[in-house]
């Protein structure tokens, strides 16, 4: 693909974008700091569910020093229920590098940022074109079916080939725009509310003069669906271990997924074992506990980016001295009423439920 000057789109892509743009509230005010809180929590997440969680975030943590003088466990709790949680302790990470280097101000140029703890090209792209008016083009899974469309792009958008291409192009079509920082929201509105990915509304698209995939008749076969790869599939069980109406708990390391967060003691279930001798298994490797399953409590299922999990939850009691307890992990025994103090998993939230009705 040949690099050519940009049509007249960009400039009916912005204009369509001032008229239609969504109140939101990092839009209402504008600064570093919030479009990247914004940006972060965006990732893979709709706006409708982003919404509370940024305006509860900013309100307990309204800049970078406020960020990164908190402990990380009072981050993970706010960001409870957002998933992708390496997103918070990121963010976490960054605001100490800002808090320490940069005067407590997130720094206007492309290379800091992209130094900075969770900030991907698309971040960098994104803050530094929306909180500074840097003209760099954000380029993620909708701006890329966005163009596929636009151009007629045939093969994986998500190969490097085609990213890039489709980079280049946006990048001579930000060069020319009076606010970089409009012109990319614009992308990001487009992609989320017309060009969508099952039925775009081509009738109210500001491209739909110069797309084309609408002038050849390929809007439905673009972009070109890819094999999904299988995901695998985990069975895992878990202890509820019991100490005079208190449950013991233990913090993942802040390295794993899910990084500190807190589960009950638990994994996956090994050859020949029943998911009974697992929780038993895991609870003794992991704690030092010896315990006896009492009862299974429920079986949940719950689905990660990478792969999927059934969870079967056994409420067990204790065969030795609690004193016995060995982990390298922060651990607590704790009661029901008090799980809203610690950051869990949603999975948990689901077997809470449940145990309050037992
Ligand atoms: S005209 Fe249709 S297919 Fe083309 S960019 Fe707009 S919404 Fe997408």
């Amino acid at each position: 693909m040949s690099r050519r000057r940009p049509g007249t789109w960009p400039d009916s892509l912005v204009r369509w974008y001032r008229r239609n743009r969504r109140d939101l509230p990092w839009r209402r005010e504008t600064t570093p700091y919030r479009v990247w809180i914004s940006e972060i929590m965006l990732q893979q997440t709709q706006v409708a569910t982003v919404v509370p969680y940024f305006e509860r975030f900013v309100a307990r943590f309204p800049d970078a020093r406020s960020l990164a003088a908190a402990d990380v466990a009072d981050v993970l709790k706010a960001w409870e229920g957002l998933g992708y949680y390496s997103r918070a302790r990121n963010l976490h990470r960054a605001a100490h590098v800002v808090a320490r280097d940069c005067g407590g101000e997130l720094p206007c140029s492309v290379e800091q940022l992209a130094g900075l703890p969770g900030f991907g090209p698309y971040t960098t792209a994104a803050v530094a074109s929306i909180a500074f008016g840097l003209p760099f083009p954000v380029v993620d899974g909708n701006v890329l079916r966005v163009f596929s469309r636009f151009w007629a792009i045939a093969g994986d958008v998500r190969s490097t080939r085609i990213r890039e291409c489709i980079r280049t192009r946006l990048a001579d079509a930000i060069a020319s725009q009076r606010s970089p920082s409009d012109f990319n929201q614009a992308l990001m509105e487009l992609g989320a509310r017309v060009c969508r990915p099952r039925d775009p509304d081509c009738g109210g698209c500001p491209l739909a003069q110069e797309c084309e995939a609408l002038q050849r008749g390929l809007t439905r076969d673009l972009p070109e669906r890819q094999q999904r790869r299988r995901i695998p599939h985990l069975r895992v069980a878990v202890g509820v271990v019991w100490n005079n109406g208190r449950f013991l708990i233990a913090r993942r390391g802040l390295d794993q997924m899910l990084g500190g967060l807190w589960e009950f003691p638990g994994g996956k279930r090994e050859r020949g074992e029943t998911l009974a001798e697992t929780a038993v298994r895991e609870v003794r490797e992991e704690v030092g506990l010896d315990v006896r399953v009492v009862r299974r409590v429920c079986t949940v299922r719950h689905g990660y980016s990478h792969f999927t999990v059934t969870l079967t939850v056994f409420e067990c009691e204790l065969r030795c001295d609690p004193a016995q307890l060995r982990c390298t992990r922060p651990t607590a025994w704790i009661t029901l009423a008090e799980t809203d103090r610690y950051a869990f998993p949603g999975v948990n939230r689901k077997i809470f439920a449940v145990l309050r009705r037992c």
